[in-house]
């Protein structure tokens, strides 16, 4: 999603005016008819529908004319009204680049007046969880009108409350900062998704941390019900911070063990697709495997000699080849790129490469 900000600054206070007349129709109204967001809007010098336009073309508004006249808010027009409650608070003053997208958010940069970048979450509960939320009673309570409005502020809500519980506790979560409507604002985690990262120095350390904040998290009576590689951030020290929080349950809630089972499986599930080479215990070794295969430690040793001579070679520029190459535009030289490595190895590699092979031939043909 391409997020304009500068929009912010060309809206007027009627704009917003408008804007939240709608959002408060919504309460009641799916689409709200024309005359009941002027009725709620009361501007001082009329035009509502003028303004009305506006919005529409920043796409603020939705108009829907199946069955009367009316609107809704989108989800940017909802977006903006909680960036600029926030902004107006003075938690940030900026909105950057986009962070993530998640299954019912989008995350952005936002920075502070200080300088300081934090993050924002917009809570997107669509169609798709309407219909799921329904039957978690957690979300919705007892209110028996509620849209998506409703139900990305609780969200929200939510997720903030739990941030702000777990980060007193202790428990490694982002710095809950503020929210408003569907935003949650928090302080930015360094790193990346558990998913994204290829290898994991201290695989066993960072294994057993994930667990016993499962566990912790269980002693103060919580499940995070959606405990996975995509919610566990790690920075370049292997720190570990746990984020993404609506979806956390009581442990009295009566699927509870299976919600903590889920959770542990997922991560041992994660972490066993991954053996860690430290923990690797050898039955034998390189030179025994070489021995027994006829190729000597010798061969290997003049291989080391001529691959690390042809690395020098390519690190120093010496390759004349490579050299000749460079004239060529960047996308052709990545596109080249493997038949260069090829054509850069020198003679003698392959020369002893041929030799070698003939070599094997031999000892196959002697050994049969
Ligand atoms: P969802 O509930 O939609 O899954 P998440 O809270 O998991 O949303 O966030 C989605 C993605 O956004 C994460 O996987 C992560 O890459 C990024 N993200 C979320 N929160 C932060 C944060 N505080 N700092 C940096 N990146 C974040
Ligand atoms: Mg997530």
């Amino acid at each position: 999603m391409k997020f304009d900000v500068n929009v912010l600054q060309y809206l007027s206070k009627d704009d917003f005016r408008v804007l939240t007349a709608v959002e408060l129709g919504m309460k009641t109204h799916e689409i709200v008819p024309a005359d009941r967001v002027d009725q709620l809007a009361r501007l001082k010098r009329g035009g509502c529908y003028k303004v009305l336009k506006n919005l529409l073309r920043h796409k603020l508004v939705h108009h829907d004319s199946t069955k009367y006249d009316g609107f809704r808010l989108t989800n940017l027009g909802y977006d903006f009204l909680a960036i600029k409650a926030l902004v107006n608070r003075g938690v940030f003053v900026s909105v950057g680049r986009q962070l993530g997208v998640g299954k019912e958010s989008v995350i952005f940069e936002v920075g502070t007046e200080d300088g300081t970048i934090l993050a924002i979450k917009l809570h997107r509960l669509g169609k798709t969880s309407f219909r799921a939320v329904k039957s978690k009673r957690d979300y919705v309570e007892n209110r028996t009108h509620f849209n998506w409005l409703y139900l990305s502020r609780l969200a929200a809500k939510k997720e903030y409350a739990f941030m702000k519980k777990l980060g007193e506790e202790g428990f490694p979560v982002p710095n809950a900062v503020d929210w408003n409507r569907h935003c949650v604002v928090m302080s930015l985690v360094p790193g990346y998704p558990l998913v994204q990262v290829k290898e994991i120095q201290n695989h066993d350390v960072v294994f057993e941390t994930i667990i016993s904040q499962i566990i912790h998290m269980a002693e103060v009576g919580l499940i995070h019900c959606d405990f996975n590689e995509f919610n566990i951030m790690i920075d370049d020290n292997e720190k570990v911070t746990m984020i993404d929080f609506p979806q956390i349950v009581s442990t009295s809630h009566r699927n509870a063990e299976m919600y903590f089972d889920r959770d542990v499986e997922c991560i041992i599930k994660f972490f066993r697709k991954r053996p860690s080479f430290s923990s690797i215990e050898k039955s034998s070794d390189y030179d025994k495997v070489l021995a027994a295969s006829g190729f000597t430690r010798k061969d290997q040793e003049e291989i080391e000699k001529i691959t690390q001579t042809n690395e020098l070679n390519s690190e120093s520029g010496n390759d004349s080849e490579a050299t000749d190459e460079s004239e060529s535009s960047d996308d052709e030289s990545e596109a080249t790129g493997e038949a260069l490595n090829e054509r850069s190895l020198p003679d003698a590699y392959i020369e002893a490469s041929i030799n070698e092979m003939e070599l094997l031939h031999v000892v196959d043909q002697h050994e049969s």
